[in-house]
């Protein structure tokens, strides 16, 4: 969409809702990455004014002048379990996702109260590190997508969907149940009837894992995605465990089983990618499928995801934090650094701007949204970030991308906007009380972990 500021006649004076001066813009926009003190107006949640100086005549509702802060676009999160909010300090030191390991709770067994909790405090921590967008999705979705719209983020939700039982998979029993699969497809598609037509709320149909999905669950699943044109998430190339499986169950690679049920495609969103062939990862090219790179997760557990060759091939790329906590500034620094042990040292390939790129538009495009969000440009929604970067660590300001990117942690976010509101406001939640998010999501972890937790807590 193209918005031409409006023109500054001489005594009409251009409204807006909030305008923001002074301030490092660091856009995305490939157009103009950067204004050292721009002037930054929104009206009606989008941006309608983008220059380095406000125009002659103008009114704002609320004016912030922010000398030595950074505003970037909102970040794009797009794979995240937040209720698993309740393994983590745990979970990576176990095995290398929890779905699929022993000890530690199971989805299986969170009530819809207890999804609540932990979904909102995951999402509240994605929030307040600068996430504009959660794509989150596991059991319990319809509550959990009323729990985390409160908090007034941008949603991308979905159910976890499988047809195998997942109360058995942590034991090393992957048994498909057809009923299981239609119930949880019938969930899938229950909430995205229930969310159709909301401003911030637009869902996914994610598909867990191809060894965790039968073929004819796929095929299913492709056809739904295909008729109501919905993004599809999944977990791709995540584990020996995934690729042994689905091998002997199929002959053949996870993402050619995705080719042949259709769902390799420009909608669908492949998590990890971790154990990708040169020939998979061509044809996620070729299909204009998208990488979501989750750098902290794979090297938690001591992998990491080929992204020169995905990078390379030309697949888009974007980056998840996934069960991981929620900084998508700290992530960045891993996409960057990870990449840099595989190429071996520094190149023209491997520069702040992509990362950044990755972190923004590249989930935009990812979640097919890249027309409204992901960069900093007239027209688009005004989804924002504002770092203080008046701290020592982001001084001095020579290059502010290059600090954020190196630098920069998602505690430095100071101010979150979605849709020109404004969400997060000297680094709390505007809309919840975080102590008791916090509060509450402690309970719920307590009571899943029971006995069980009590040689860590004692
Ligand atoms: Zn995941």
């Amino acid at each position: 969409m193209t918005v031409t500021p409006q023109a500054p006649q001489s005594n009409v004076p251009v409204q807006f809702d909030l305008l923001i001066l002074d301030a490092i813009v660091l856009t995305a926009d490939p157009v103009r990455p950067e204004l050292r003190s721009g002037a930054l107006g929104i009206r009606d949640g989008r941006i309608s004014w983008l220059a380095d100086s406000p125009p002659a005549h103008y009114q704002a509702r609320r004016t912030l002048r922010l000398p030595g802060h950074f505003v970037t676009p909102g970040f794009v999160n797009p794979h995240v379990h937040s209720i698993l909010s309740m393994v983590r300090g745990v979970a990576a030191d176990l095995g290398f996702a929890p779905s699929y390991t022993p000890g530690i709770p199971k989805g299986t067994q969170v009530n819809p109260e207890q999804a609540r909790a932990l979904a909102r405090l995951g999402a509240v921590e994605a929030m307040l590190f600068g996430s504009t967008v959660i794509g989150d999705n596991f059991v319990h979705a319809d509550v959990t997508t009323e729990a985390m719209e409160e908090l007034g983020v941008r949603l991308c939700p979905s159910w976890r969907l499988h047809d195998v039982d997942f109360a058995k998979v942590a034991n090393g029993d992957w048994h498909f149940d057809a009923a299981i699969g239609a119930q949880t497809l019938r969930a899938g598609m229950d909430l995205q009837a229930r969310w159709q037509g909301h401003p911030r709320v637009k869902v996914n149909l994610a598909a867990h894992a191809v060894d965790t999905c039968s073929e004819d669950f796929l095929r299913e699943l492709a056809a739904l995605a295909g008729a109501h044109d919905m993004v599809v998430s999944t977990h791709l190339g995540q584990s020996k465990v995934e690729v042994e499986r689905v091998k002997a169950r199929t002959g053949r690679t996870s993402t050619e089983v995705l080719e042949d049920v259709g769902l390799l495609n420009h909608r669908l969103m492949a998590g990890h990618c971790i154990y990708v062939t040169p020939s998979d990862i061509q044809r996620m090219a070729k299909a204009g499928a998208h990488a979501i790179h989750i750098p902290k997760c794979n090297a938690a557990s001591g992998r990491m995801a080929p992204t020169p060759a995905i990078k390379r091939a030309g697949v888009n790329m974007a980056l998840a934090t996934d069960t991981q906590h929620g900084d998508m500034v700290e992530l960045m620094r891993w996409t960057l650094a990870t990449a840099r042990v595989q190429t071996g040292g520094v190149d023209d390939e491997w520069q702040p701007h992509h990362v950044f790129h990755m972190a923004t538009l590249g989930g935009a495009k990812a979640l097919g949204m890249d027309h409204d969000i992901g960069s900093i440009a007239l027209g688009k929604k005004a989804d924002l970030v504002v770092f203080n970067a008046n701290r020592p660590h982001l001084r001095p300001h020579v290059n502010p991308l290059g600090l954020l990117v190196h630098t920069a942690q998602g505690r430095d976010v100071e101010m979150v906007i979605v849709d020109g509101d404004i969400v997060v406001e000297n680094a709390l939640p505007t809309r919840v009380d975080m102590e008791r998010v916090c509060l509450e999501a402690e309970k719920a972890a307590r009571e899943l972990w029971g006995a069980e937790g009590k040689r860590y807590w004692l």
